[in-house]
């Protein structure tokens, strides 16, 4: 169905918003218009939940993280940036695949199976969209996606 990806990102970082133990702060930089995705609404909650509880998981007391739209070359981009421990170069591209974990004795403490992203790539590529992270160790990770949107929704303000 078509769903407007704007109010139901916002939506889903309310619930997180709301539930979440850790102290960490929520920056979310968001168009303030729609802007619509045909895709499975509870495909993309799984998306969304399982890239937002890594970026809280793998968060620093206080740690900020980000969340963002942006429109780029016909593709919706959303995003999630952390400014947790991040993830070494040589590692970038295996978390997307099965049973993936950076590190295993700091991962099985904090749980998780390793599917979680390699579910969100499966989902992500089935709607025409792709995934991908950059990160420094130290310094953070982001987590994108793209997918195709309606352009007849778009109108001039995109910053
Ligand atoms: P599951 O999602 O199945 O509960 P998981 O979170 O370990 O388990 P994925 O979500 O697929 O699995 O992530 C794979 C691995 O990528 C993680 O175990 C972790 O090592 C690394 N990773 C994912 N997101 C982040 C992040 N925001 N910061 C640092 N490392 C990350
Ligand atoms: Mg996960």
């Amino acid at each position: 169905e078509w769903i407007d990806l704007i109010s139901f990102y916002n939506r889903i970082i309310d619930r997180f918003e709301l539930t979440k133990k850790q102290n960490v702060i929520f920056d979310r930089r968001l168009p303030n218009q729609a802007a619509f995705v045909e895709i499975d609404a509870d495909k993309l909650t799984q998306v969304l939940d399982n890239i937002i509880s890594n970026a809280l998981k793998y968060s620093p007391e206080g740690g900020k993280v980000t969340f963002r739209v942006e429109e780029k070359l016909g593709m919706i981009v959303v995003s999630v940036s952390d400014q947790g421990v991040g993830i070494p170069k040589e590692n970038i591209d295996k978390i997307f695949d099965r049973f993936y974990r950076v590190d295993k004795a700091r991962t099985r403490k904090l749980g998780g199976t390793g599917l979680g992203l390699a579910i969100a790539k499966e989902m992500v590529e089935a709607h025409g969209g792709e995934i991908w992270a950059m990160s420094k160790e130290g310094k953070g990770t982001s987590i994108f996606f793209s997918l195709p949107y309606d352009a007849r929704t778009e109108e001039d303000d995109w910053e």
